[in-house]
């Protein structure tokens, strides 16, 4: 082991206004905890002063390394290159905004020590958010409760802490749509949840609008559920026997009462609606292949401009090119080895 205790992941994108606050607070809650800790910074291609914002932080107590990214990927690719390079013997995933408190960091610690692998933290409310996104995240948690191959937890984001144990793991499910909830979900581990309140944003706006959060959950549905494929079967079967009583009633009636001439609209009407029903169902299953399409490519899940490390103890920043660093820079490498 590299001597690191905590290492703490922050994707960052578009938050240097807020940076020095959040600085403060985490070395404020992280500093008296005596451990030798790290924070990852990884800015996803912000188009903001995010990275000289970085770079301006002081690494007194724990050190600083900064991934810089490319372009903007996303927050999951963001999260899964914090942990591709994080030392420490446990991991914490934390928003730059301060709406995760840091000062919740001490209380994982605790319980990790006690030997709890994986800390979650739950949102004691949705206050913060709109009534319509409480709404449809309450829906999501519902349908997936029902649906999903894995029970993800309630209100529970990314701000959680992982033994290194689960980070590596983790670390192993390279898929390229990574719907990260899911993917926590499935690894498992001994969890407890602690709940935490859910502060306003200091800075900026959410990154996360209506349009995104909805394309989210259709990615996690399409991730973990292969249910929607399934219930067009169903569908198909019950058309079909539909079909099939329907077929005899007019045989019936024909043999019965001779056979007048049958109603024009009503043919209209079934062609119309079956039409529309195998296009849905093209649809789900275009939604399916598409995503095999994307998982075959085998991209990386990320691209890296630099990474530099500030060791706390001296002051001069070394950075280096995103070379592959334990194999694991280039994102997709633990999934060519197999
Ligand atoms: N974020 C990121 N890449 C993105 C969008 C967001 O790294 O493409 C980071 C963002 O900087 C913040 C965290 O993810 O630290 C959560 O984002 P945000 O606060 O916008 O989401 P919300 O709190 O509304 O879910
Ligand atoms: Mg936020």
């Amino acid at each position: 082991m590299s001597g690191v205790d905590l290492s703490i992941v922050v994707p960052c994108y578009n938050e240097a206004a807020g940076l020095g606050a959040f600085w403060e607070r985490l070395t404020g809650a992280v500093a008296p905890l005596g451990l030798a800790w790290e924070a990852i910074f990884v800015n996803d291609g912000s188009s903001d002063a995010t990275l000289e914002a970085i770079a301006r932080l002081p690494a007194s107590t724990g050190a600083v390394q900064v991934i810089d990214f490319s372009r903007n990927f996303g927050k999951e690719a963001a999260i899964t290159a914090g942990l591709d390079h994080a030392r420490g013997a446990a991991v914490v995933i934390i928003d730059a905004d301060l709406q995760h408190p840091p000062e919740t960091i001490p209380e994982m610690v605790r319980l990790w020590r006690q030997g709890t692998e994986v800390v979650l933290c739950r949102r004691e409310s949705r206050d913060a958010d709109s009534p319509l996104r409480a709404f449809l995240s309450g829906l999501f948690y519902r349908l997936s409760a029902h649906l999903f191959e894995v029970k993800i937890p309630r209100d529970v984001g990314d701000f959680r802490l992982m033994d290194r144990a689960v980070v590596d793991a983790l670390s192993r499910l390279r898929e390229n749509q990574r719907f990260m909830k899911g993917l926590f979900a499935w690894i498992g581990f001994r969890t407890q949840t602690i709940e935490f309140a859910v502060e306003q944003r200091t800075h900026g706006r959410s990154k996360f609008h209506l349009w995104k959060l909805l394309n989210f959950a259709v990615d996690g549905i399409t991730s973990f559920t292969t249910v929607p494929l399934r219930l067009w079967f169903y569908v198909g079967m019950a058309l079909s026997l539909l079909a099939i009583a329907y077929g005899l009633t007019i045989m019936l009636g024909a043999l019965l009462f001779g056979n007048p001439v049958p109603g024009y609209p009503s043919i209209v009407a079934l062609v119309t609606f079956l039409g529309g029903l195998q296009l849905i169902g093209i649809g789900i299953l275009g939604e399916y292949v598409g995503r095999t399409y994307k998982e075959v490519k085998f991209r990386p899940l990320y691209v890296i401009r630099t990474v530099s490390v500030k060791e706390p103890s001296h002051a001069r920043p070394k950075a280096f090119p995103a070379k592959p660093r334990s194999g694991l820079a280039s994102g997709n490498a633990a999934k060519a080895k197999r």
